[in-house]
């Protein structure tokens, strides 16, 4: 699950680590309000207006139709105003949003931390992730903060320091140390940025995150480190003896079929292609995506009905893969071990019955216990749905469907 940038901001200093400090509002009136308030806490006379949405480059990304930036400096309470006007409620672009984009819904109201002083501000990168190669957690960090890290690592890769903490230990104040060391701080600069690491390692720790990447992490001009960002994604497998992280998930920043495909208990990812496919078990379902590659279409989505699969999930199913525009064909592939072929069979035809015409045509392969009878009752059924038994055969009557429809 992502967060905004307020809310790990939130976690992060409940933590202990410095932040830049901020507060959110959703109408242009409510940012003056609260950048009154930001100033009387910090003293701040200078704010940036940031776009919460669930996706970074917004200080490179531009509001539709206008050329407002998602992340912008402020110097007086008009500023805040205007700028916050010109993004709530509009549609922002970003390299990460797809040429789509994301609706404006809230803008965090930040004290600028980019102030002169005896030394020049500096950005750093630091995250926190899980290798699921090495079976650990990672610290990963870069003197070249404020930029696209996918980038640093595809030209200069020698510019980012990696660090793997053994999870059953923690993280040892030797390997914060080693960090900072290679970011080639000192000073006063070193002591806080080991503080930083280890505190921020401690919050994703027992967030139960998978990510927590700060970019930038600043060096103000007098030496202070902070997080001026905050993307954050928590283990939905945790999320349960999390509640306080639970009630963060914004759902408006979701796949609206994903969210009906999860309330359906369904695993269910929307992909760009035609081919809707429905299946139980995520090997034989990615093996199905594979198939209908091979066979010249595009996957629509991914989608597993796990080992239950009966007339209600299967009605759930189709109602979510119809709900997608790009669908001309669905290919339903369950194999019959727990769930008996028959069974799913019926549900099938119930399901069918239940939604009325279905405007796409349906194949169907069902392999396994009593797969016979199943396919004996999908033809039987006298409804636009083709049955096979063996994965070849459902692969040909994909393609065939797609070269009748001339897809
Ligand atoms: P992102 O573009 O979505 O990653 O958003 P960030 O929160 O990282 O902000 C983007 C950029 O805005 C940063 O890299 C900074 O250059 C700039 N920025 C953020 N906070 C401040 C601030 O307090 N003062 C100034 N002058 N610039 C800031
Ligand atoms: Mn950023």
């Amino acid at each position: 699950m992502n967060i905004h940038e307020y809310q790990g901001k939130s976690i992060l200093k409940k933590y202990g680590v410095r932040i830049q400090e901020g507060i959110v509002a959703d109408t242009p009136d409510k940012a003056v309000e609260v950048a009154r308030n930001l100033s009387e806490q910090t003293g701040t006379k200078w704010y940036v207006v940031k776009s919460q949405i669930h996706a970074g480059g917004r200080g490179k990304g531009k509001v539709v139709g206008s050329e407002q930036r998602g992340v912008a400096l402020a110097k007086s309470m008009e500023d805040v105003r205007t700028i916050s006007k010109n993004l709530l409620g509009k549609v922002l672009v970003t390299h990460q949003t797809g040429p789509e984009g994301k609706q404006v819904n809230k803008v965090l109201i930040a004290e600028d931390v980019y102030y002169p002083g005896p030394s020049e501000p500096k950005e750093y990168y630091l995250s926190i992730l899980l290798d699921r190669a090495k079976n650990c957690n990672v610290i990963m960090a870069s003197t070249e903060g404020g930029m696209d890290i996918e980038e640093v690592a595809e030209h200069t890769p020698e510019k980012i320091i990696k660090e793997w903490i053994d999870p059953t230990v923690g993280l040892q104040g030797f390997q914060a140390r080693k960090v900072a060391f290679a970011l080639g701080l000192e000073g006063e600069a070193f002591k806080e940025m080991v503080k930083f690491i280890s505190k921020l390692y401690l919050a994703y720790a027992e967030s139960d995150a998978s990510m927590f990447e700060i970019n930038p992490v600043l060096k103000t001009s007098d030496n202070k480190i902070l997080a001026v960002d905050a993307k954050v994604n928590i283990d939905d497998n945790a999320l349960f003896r999390h509640p306080a992280l639970a009630e963060m998930r914004d759902i408006s920043e979701e796949d609206p079929l994903e969210v009906e495909a999860g309330a359906n208990n369904l695993n269910y990812v929307k992909l760009d292609g035609n081919v809707g496919c429905m299946v139980n078990g995520a090997g034989l379902a990615m093996a199905t995506m594979d198939i209908i590659k091979l066979s010249g279409g595009e996957p629509a989505n991914f989608l597993d009905v796990g080992g239950g699969a009966n007339a209600k999930t299967v009605e759930a199913g189709f109602r979510i893969i119809l709900k997608d525009p790009n669908v001309k064909a669905i290919l339903i592939n369950i194999f019959g071990g727990i769930v008996r072929c028959d069974r799913v069979a019926a549900g099938v035809v119930e399901a069918y019955k239940a939604i009325g015409e279905i405007p796409v045509p349906i194949i169907v392969r069902l392999q396994g216990t009593n797969a016979e009878e199943g396919a004996r009752i999908i033809n039987e059924s006298g409804l636009k749905v083709y049955s096979a038994i063996e994965f070849k055969e459902a692969a040909e009557r994909v393609e065939e469907v797609l070269a009748e429809m001339g897809a």
